[in-house]
C-alpha cells in the first residue's frame, strides 16, 4: 500500500547569477547546493517518476524519506549548474522539456518578463538522458493549454512526446503542464496521448489520494532560505506560510468550540 507523501520538488532554474526578473524562478548554485547537502544530511532518496508511478500501483519500494526532483522548462543553466550538484550526490531527477525549442530560448517568457534564457540542445540532453536522468515534455512551444482549442492541444501533447522520443531514443512517459495550466479536457487529451503521469503546479506534497495526471508540487524559490527548503520538504510550505496555515486552523477551531453558558 502506497501510504507516503512525496515531496515532488518543482525547480526552474539554477544560476550563479540569476537576471533580477527571473530571480523568483531561479535558484543560485550556492542555494541549491546547501539544499542538496540538506537532503543527504537528513537522510532523503530521490527517486523518478517511473518508481513513483511504480509504488503507487503497489509495485517496488521507496526509500525511507523518499524525494522527487523536477525541473521544467530545460534551462541550459540546469545542465551547467544543477546537475553537476546532483551528480557529486548520486542524486536524480526529471527534466521536462520544452520539445520544440530546444537549444533555442524561452520565447514564453519574454512579453511578461522581457528577456529570454538559454534552453538545452538535443546533444544536452542526449547526454543527460545516457548519464541517468529522466526526460519528461512539457510540450512543444509552451503554451497554456487549457486555453487552446482541443486539436491544437492535442498536438502539442502528442507532438512533443514524439520528437522527443525520436531526439532522445527512448521512451517518453511523463508530463508537466506548462504554467501549471490544465482542466478535464487537457487532462484526457495527455492520458489519450499516452502520458502515465503529469505534474501540475497545484501546491503540497503527493499523496496516494493524488491524481496522477494532476500531481502536486512543492515549488523551491529563489528567495526561499534554507529552513524554507526544509519546511517545504515536510509540509509544502514556507515557515511564514506554515504558521499562518498553523494560526488560522486554531483560530477556526477556536470560533467554532461550543461556547459555556451559551
Ligand atoms: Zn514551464
Amino acid at each position: 500500500m502506497f501510504e507516503v507523501a512525496v515531496p515532488i520538488l518543482m525547480y526552474h532554474e539554477v544560476s550563479p547569477r540569476p537576471h533580477s526578473a527571473f530571480s523568483r524562478y531561479t535558484v543560485t548554485v550556492r542555494e541549491f547546493t546547501r539544499q542538496m547537502r540538506w537532503l543527504a544530511t537528513f537522510g532523503y532518496g530521490t527517486i523518478d517518476m517511473d518508481s513513483l508511478v511504480r509504488a503507487r500501483m503497489g509495485q517496488g519500494s521507496l526509500p525511507d524519506r523518499p524525494v522527487l526532483i523536477t525541473f521544467d522548462d530545460g534551462f541550459q543553466g540546469c545542465a551547467d549548474y544543477a546537475v553537476p550538484v546532483l551528480r557529486a550526490h548520486g542524486f536524480t531527477a526529471i527534466f521536462y522539456l520544452v520539445a520544440g525549442l530546444m537549444g533555442k530560448t524561452s520565447r514564453w517568457i519574454l512579453p511578461e518578463l522581457g528577456l529570454e534564457l538559454p534552453l538545452m540542445s538535443w546533444d544536452s540532453v542526449r547526454r543527460l538522458a545516457s548519464s541517468g536522468f529522466q526526460c519528461g515534455a512539457h510540450t512543444l512551444t509552451h503554451p497554456r493549454l487549457a486555453r487552446l482549442p482541443p486539436d491544437r492541444c492535442r498536438t502539442e501533447l502528442v507532438d512533443a512526446r514524439r520528437q522527443l522520443e525520436d531526439g532522445i531514443g527512448g521512451p517518453i512517459h511523463h508530463l508537466a503542464y506548462p504554467f501549471g495550466d490544465y482542466d478535464e479536457t487537457v487532462r484526457a487529451l495527455a492520458a489519450e496521448a499516452g502520458y502515465v503521469s503529469a505534474c501540475s503546479t497545484r501546491k503540497g506534497l503527493s499523496g496516494a489520494a493524488d491524481d496522477q495526471l494532476a500531481l502536486h508540487r512543492v515549488p523551491v524559490y529563489g528567495h526561499d532560505s534554507l529552513l524554507d527548503f526544509g519546511c517545504r520538504l515536510r509540509t509544502g510550505l514556507t515557515v511564514r506560510e506554515s504558521v499562518r496555515f498553523r494560526l488560522g486552523r486554531m483560530a477556526a477551531r477556536f470560533h467554532t468550540s461550543p461556547k459555556v453558558g451559551s
